[in-house]
C-alpha cells in the first residue's frame, strides 16, 4: 500500500459471534454476535436479568461461555474446552493477554482495599506486563492526575468516596493501555450526587477515541455518548442501532416499553 494511503475504516477493535451461556439448565445468552470498530462507542442497555453482565464477562472470560468466538484486534483468541464443557482460553498466558487487552470496570469498587491507589494501578502493569516499577509508578501518577485523584495517590480506597474509588478504577483500568475498556453500569452504585463526575471521565475516553462497551441505565448519557446502542432482552440482541434510532424511533415494542420507564 502506498504511504499515502488514507484508511476509511478503523480497523476492528472487538468481534464476537455466537456468544451463548447456560448455567445450568437456565440459557441467559442466546447467541450474541457484536463488532466494536476502534473508537466505537458501545451502550448496552436491557432490563435486569436481561444478560448484560453475564455478556461482558464472557468478552474477558470472568465467565466462560458454553460457544462462540472472540477476536480482538484481529486475532482469534484460542480456546479450549474447560471441565464443564464451557469454553475457556486455551493457556494461562492467552488470558493475561485478553485481560491487558479488555480492560474491566466493574459497578461494585472493587479497588484492592490493602493497596494505595498508586499500588492498584500499578499492579498489573508490573506484574502482568512486566514494566519496570518506576515507570509503572509514573505512568499511574499521570493516570491518577488525569481521573482528578493526583492529590490522593497514596490514600486507601475505603477512605474515598465511591465516585473517588470508580475514577480510581478506570485509571487502573487504563494503565494497561487496554484495546477496549468494559463497563458495567459503573454508576449505578454510586449517590447521587457523584455519577457527574463518573460520567465526565468516561465521556473523555470517548472523545480521545478509546473503544468502550458500557452497560448502563444512564439513558442520556448512552444516547449522548455512544455511537452504537444493543437493546439485550432474554439473552439475545432484541434491537441494535445508532443511538438516534433507537431512542428516538424504537422498531421493537419491547424496547418501546423499556425506555418508556426510564
Ligand atoms: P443483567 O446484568 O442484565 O441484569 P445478568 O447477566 O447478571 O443480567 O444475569 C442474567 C441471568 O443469569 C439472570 O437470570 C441471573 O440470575 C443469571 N445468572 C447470572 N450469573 C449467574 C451465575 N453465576 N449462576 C447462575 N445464574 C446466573
Ligand atoms: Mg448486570
Amino acid at each position: 500500500m502506498s504511504s499515502g494511503h488514507v484508511a476509511l475504516t478503523s480497523p476492528e477493535a472487538l468481534h464476537v459471534t455466537g456468544i451463548r451461556k447456560s448455567f445450568g439448565a437456565l440459557e441467559v445468552l442466546k447467541g450474541i454476535d457484536l463488532t466494536a470498530m476502534q473508537g466505537d462507542v458501545i451502550a448496552i442497555i436491557g432490563g435486569s436479568g436481561s444478560g448484560k453482565s453475564t455478556f461482558l464477562r464472557c468478552l474477558n472470560f470472568l465467565e466462560h461461555p458454553s460457544a462462540g468466538t472472540v477476536r480482538i484486534n484481529g486475532e482469534e483468541i484460542a480456546l479450549a474446552r474447560d471441565g464443564h464443557g464451557n469454553l475457556a482460553p486455551s493457556s494461562g498466558a492467552q488470558l493475561r493477554r485478553i485481560r491487558s487487552r479488555l480492560a474491566m470496570v466493574f459497578q461494585g469498587f472493587n479497588l484492592w482495599t490493602h493497596m494505595t491507589l498508586l499500588e492498584n494501578v500499578i499492579e498489573a502493569p508490573v506484574r502482568v506486563l512486566g514494566l519496570e516499577r518506576k515507570d509503572a509508578v509514573w505512568q499511574a501518577e499521570a493516570l491518577l492526575d488525569r481521573v482528578g485523584l493526583g492529590h490522593k495517590i497514596h490514600e486507601y480506597p475505603s477512605f474515598l468516596s465511591g465516585g473517588q474509588q470508580q475514577r480510581a478504577a478506570i485509571a487502573r483500568a487504563l494503565a494497561v493501555d487496554p484495546h477496549a475498556m468494559l463497563f458495567d453500569e459503573p454508576t449505578s452504585a454510586l449517590d447521587p450526587e457523584l455519577v457527574g463526575e463518573v460520567l465526565k471521565v468516561i465521556r473523555g475516553l470517548a472523545e480521545e477515541g478509546r473503544t468502550l462497551v458500557l452497560v448502563t441505565h444512564e439513558m442520556g448519557f448512552a444516547r449522548d455518548v455512544a455511537n452504537q446502542v444493543v437493546f439485550l432482552h432474554n439473552g439475545r440482541i432484541e434491537e441494535q442501532g445508532p443511538p438516534a434510532e433507537l431512542f428516538g424511533r424504537p422498531k421493537s415494542e419491547r424496547l418501546g416499553r423499556f425506555l418508556g420507564n426510564f
